[in-house]
């Protein structure tokens, strides 16, 4: 897996992949963030690893209809992956 650098001009969070354009993308409303609005609270800084966690959950239980099961195995398996997250 190449590093984040290399993929392009394209921001993506550091800790869940999401790509950042907007200002609004990022965590805090700053464009120097690594992280994006929703890995952060409202001062940019990063949330916890389970309330990412659990944010990520319900994102994919939402919008791709997984069982909670389901979409905590696959996004503990993504969160390993991710700058933020990995040991
Ligand atoms: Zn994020």
């Amino acid at each position: 897996m190449l590093p984040v650098a290399f993929c392009g001009t394209m921001k993506k969070c550091e800790s869940c992949g999401m790509p950042m354009e907007a200002k609004e993308d990022f965590g805090g409303g700053k464009e120097d963030n690594k992280y994006c609005v929703y890995c952060t609270d409202k001062d940019g800084n990063l949330k916890t690893r389970d309330e990412v966690r659990e944010g990520m959950v319900s994102f994919y239980m939402k919008s791709k209809g997984m069982e909670r099961a389901v979409a905590e195995k696959f996004v503990d398996e993504y969160m390993k992956t991710m700058p933020a997250w990995k040991d």
